[in-house]
């Protein structure tokens, strides 16, 4: 498999990107990226430095002492991610960041700032990238993108089931508020809004388990590499 190739996976809020784009990579010995995880990183540093959101000097300010990489986890088999050498993997995933997420992600200097770090990862192909822009603007040459979709009260019983195992107070509905939340401001904020792209392929799992999912998408892959 010499021919590497871009993978771009964008799509709504809890719908499994991160979880087909880990087990696309590991497959095709790719990297994989989690786009979001750089977003909520740079929103628990604004909210741990009281950065407001409509200050740019701060904005602009703050973004030049963040450092964001990933480092692998051998027990969890994914990447943590890395803030300033700090390990936030558990930290990004919890409410208070998943609240404001969204807001920081709308911030021009931000999606600048984050951007360009994640052009210079797929410089050498052989990526899987997923968040809410890869397909239109990271990666607009992408040779596959995927836009995943699921059924709104199949994303939150998934989610639901996922965040108890750390959070057992939390409710069905604040996560269903949450989801509801970030999705309206992904597709309506100014820059780089959640769209799919013309040439992607839509993969909906509302009714697909995960080896089903994977299989399509690895198919879809394989068909790009080997033309
Ligand atoms: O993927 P995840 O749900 O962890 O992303 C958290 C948030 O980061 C999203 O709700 C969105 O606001 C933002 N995001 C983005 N662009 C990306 C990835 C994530 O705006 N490429």
């Amino acid at each position: 498999m010499s021919n590497k190739i871009i993978i771009a996976i964008d799509g709504y809020s809890s719908c499994g990107k991160s979880t087909l784009a880990k087990a696309l990579a590991a497959q095709l010995a790719y990297v994989f990226i989690d786009t979001g995880a750089m977003y909520r990183a740079v929103a628990l540093y604004f909210l741990r430095n009281k950065i407001a959101f409509d200050d740019e000097v701060a904005i602009v300010g703050a973004l030049k002492n963040i450092t964001l990489n990933f480092s692998y986890n051998a027990a969890t088999l994914k990447s943590d991610m890395i803030l300033n050498n700090e390990n936030v993997e558990a930290e990004i995933r919890e409410m208070a960041v998943s609240q404001k997420v969204s807001e920081v992600a709308a911030i021009g200097a931000v999606r600048d700032f984050a951007v360009a770090q994640q052009q210079a990862m797929g410089q050498q192909k052989g990526i899987v990238m997923d968040g809410r822009d890869i397909g239109t603007v990271v990666f607009p040459n992408a040779e596959l993108k995927i836009f995943v979709t699921a059924d709104p009260a199949i994303r939150v019983e998934r989610r639901f089931l996922e965040l108890q195992l750390t959070n057992p107070n939390i409710s069905k509905e604040e996560i269903a508020a949450n989801l509801q939340h970030r999705d309206l401001l992904d597709t309506t904020r100014e820059r780089s809004p959640l769209k799919q792209a013309a040439d992607a392929q839509v993969l909906d799992n509302s009714k697909m388990n995960r080896e089903e999912q994977f299989n399509l998408a690895l198919q879809w892959a394989l068909d790009k590499i080997q033309h």
